[in-house]
């Protein structure tokens, strides 16, 4: 076929996800081109001016540590930055930073723009180009197609008329395919507000049989700062010493500023609840289904009647504009009642509302479709990502954008995969639930999710991430030395307390809160719970002065950089839970030796007795890889994953095969 133009990949979409692919693959090596509606919505934050929070923070570290650009974006535009769950234990710490919403474009384009072999254009794909190399045969029902016909993507068609040839193609629409947007009775067809659904492409990959569904999510509305009484609400700071996302910042340098703590009136509930019948969702306008943990207010008000106040946040949506964010009020009520409910909050009742809150339904397609490279099954060199695969989020986007870029690019260079499990990486815990589970709601990452939390904190990822990120050619030379020499420093750090023991008296804090500890090592000091490693300082300083001088700083400056603060912390962590990460490391070889017990593809469910249908059903269409991943799919039991692995020893020998494994 005759193309108008080739590349080696061509990403669909310039979101969250398709950033990071596009830039994966461009830095890899491979021409690659990203193709977008507007391009100057290029990372357009669709909802919420923040990245991170509660488990999205360690999935945009791992993104960091791999070699995205997330974190480093955030780090440049975040206006206020504040480590959460500090009061809890080190495992679900996690980064959140408001951001300057236009900034945060302009600096993900600035980077895009300045990455050899990546070429942005703004125009809308409206097919796939597809090679049909196998037989297509329909089943029974005339549904399904049967699991041995294959197709290729060969590229895509624009709008215009245009083709484009390319080795893989990354589709990443988001909210996009049929996008719906309510407001009230009023319905509009829409990606997201301003501007215009994905309909022609919504249809093609429907057409190729790929199974979807339609889901559901909703912003609240945005007012002008300049009609808001500031003077009534509490203001909440962020971090004196803000942390940074990604590994390679030093510090913040952005100006920081304060959001605002608001609460919902009795006469708020009162207007939700007497105009509830007229919410999309409650006159069944509405009948996808939206994330549960983030309702919209007309959904607390409902579900939560004895709650008679809801908390608020004000949030700055940059440095240069007075568009407020009014986070914790996301609904789809018509605009009459939105102002209504703003003007029943005392501080807000002259407030002008910039945008109103809307909901939107579009649809996504089935993430059991997908290997765990994110190539679709069904075709060979289609991968998608990000919100497509019914998540939500920047961050769950983000990660998935850059392993569906990585996995493009590795498999045109004929290299080895890129598959992060459950046990290094909640970006491995996402795809894996997935492809193996499927979702049918906007799925987002938990810290409960992962089975092995502490070994996947934030200080970390880059120990656990980086070197994969370095063999797929994402990690520079000068990166990859700063790693090397970050790992040696802690390691050193972490032998000298451990061999280091205390002589005499020590220095009068100390002396005071732990009395005489003479002949102890730094290390056993360091283990009881009331003990930081700062207050080892005075001890640690003299003997390791490279360890604290490294950003240049001397010796006596009592303040720290974020950067070597976080050495510490991660240090103390593993002395102080080495305990618990020893067992855990245990159940995590245990846990291994179940995912190495491959099934091949030629494994035949049918022939499996004592399978209920359902659960035959299910495992043909996931096809999982490993006994592991079949035991994660829902209904499928303990007793069927040990009937499988009898099986493949009887269909092994049967076909002559030696033992299946990885
Ligand atoms: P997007 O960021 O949506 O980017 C899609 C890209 O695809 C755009 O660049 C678009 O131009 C491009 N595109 C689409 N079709 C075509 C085509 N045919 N040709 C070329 N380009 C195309 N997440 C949360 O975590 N919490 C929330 O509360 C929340 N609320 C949300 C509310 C709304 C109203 C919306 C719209 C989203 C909300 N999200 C929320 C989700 C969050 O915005 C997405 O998860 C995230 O942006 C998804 O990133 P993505 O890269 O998959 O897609």
């Amino acid at each position: 076929m005759q193309f108008t133009e080739h590349y080696d990949v061509v990403v669909v979409g310039a979101g969250h996800a398709g950033c990071e692919a596009s830039m994966a693959a461009a830095r890899m090596g491979l021409r690659t081109s990203l193709f977008t509606l507007n391009a100057d919505l290029i990372a357009q934050m669709s909802c919420n001016p923040a990245i991170g929070g509660i488990a999205k923070g360690h999935l945009v570290r791992e993104i960091d540590a791999l070699g995205g650009i997330m974190g480093e974006v955030t780090d440049a535009v975040g206006i206020q930055f504040r480590l959460l769950n500090t009061s809890r234990g080190p495992a679900v710490w996690s980064p959140r930073a408001q951001c300057d919403k236009q900034q945060y474009r302009v600096k993900m384009r600035e980077m895009l723009e300045s990455q050899p072999n990546l070429l942005i254009q703004q125009a809308e794909v409206a097919d796939l180009i597809i090679e049909e190399t196998g037989s297509r045969e329909e089943d029974a029902s005339g549904g399904a197609e049967d699991e041995s016909s294959q197709r290729r993507c060969l590229g895509i068609r624009l709008r215009d008329g245009r083709t484009v040839g390319a080795q893989a193609v990354i589709i990443t629409t988001g909210t996009f395919l049929n996008g719906l947007i309510h407001c009230g009775e009023q319905t509009t067809p829409a990606g997201r507000s301003g501007e215009p659904p994905s309909q022609l492409l919504g249809e093609s990959l429907k057409a190729l049989g790929l199974r979807g569904c339609r889901l559901k999510t909703g912003t609240p509305p945005r007012l002008d700062g300049r009609t808001i009484d500031w003077s009534r609400f509490e203001a909440q700071p962020g971090d004196a010493d803000p942390t940074p996302f990604s590994f390679r910042t030093r510090r913040i340098m952005q100006k920081q500023v304060p959001c605002y703590i608001v609460f919902t009136t009795e006469e708020t509930r009162r207007i939700i609840a007497e105009n509830v019948h007229r919410s999309p969702m409650y006159s069944g306008q509405i009948k996808s289904i939206g994330p549960r943990y983030c309702p919209s207010i007309e959904d607390k008000i409902v579900k939560f009647p004895d709650k008679l106040v809801h908390q608020i946040f004000l949030e700055p949506e940059g440095l240069n504009t007075h568009e407020i964010y009014v986070n914790g009020m996301s609904t789809s009520l018509p605009v009459d009642v939105q102002l209504g409910m703003i003007a029943s909050i005392p501080g807000l009742e002259k407030a002008e509302m910039l945008r109103p809150g809307y909901a939107i339904e579009y649809d996504s397609i089935d993430p059991t479709e997908l290997e765990r490279t994110l190539e679709t099954k069904k075709i060979d060199d289609l991968f998608l990502a990000g919100q497509i695969n019914g998540t939500s989020g920047y961050e769950e986007a983000g990660c998935q954008g850059l392993m569906a870029g990585i996995n493009a690019a590795l498999k045109i260079k004929g290299e080895p995969p890129l598959i992060l499990d459950r046990t290094e990486a909640y970006t491995g815990i996402l795809i894996d639930d997935l492809v193996s589970k499927g979702t049918n709601e906007p799925y987002r990452m938990f810290t409960s999710r992962a089975e092995f939390r502490l070994h996947l904190r934030i200080d970390n990822a880059d120990r656990r991430l980086t070197p994969h990120g370095r063999r797929v050619g994402l990690i520079s030379d000068g990166a990859w030395r700063d790693h090397l020499a970050k790992q040696e420093r802690m390691q050193t750090l972490h032998t000298l307390l451990e061999k280091t023991r205390v002589s005499g008296e020590l220095p009068a804090p100390l002396h005071e809160k732990v009395g005489v500890v003479t002949g102890s090592t730094y290390a056993q000091l360091l283990k009881r719970p009331e003990m930081e490693i700062t207050e080892l300082l005075p001890l640690i300083q003299p003997l390791l002065p490279e360890f604290f001088t490294q950003d240049g700083f001397e010796i006596a400056d009592a303040h720290l950089s974020s950067a070597v603060r976080n050495e510490l912390k991660s240090v103390e962590t593993e002395i102080k839970f080495a305990g618990y990460l020893a067992q855990q490391e245990k159940a995590i070889e245990r846990l291994k030796r179940s995912e190495e017990r491959h099934i091949p593809d030629w494994f035949d469910y049918k022939a499996v007795g004592g399978l209920s249908r359902e659960m035959n059903e299910k495992l043909q269409r996931v096809r999982p890889r490993t006994i592991g991943q079949a035991s994660r799919i829902p209904g499928v039991t303990p007793a069927a994953c040990s009937l499988i692995n009898i099986y493949l020893e009887i269909q092994g020998r049967r076909r002559g095969s030696a033992q299946p494994t990885v």
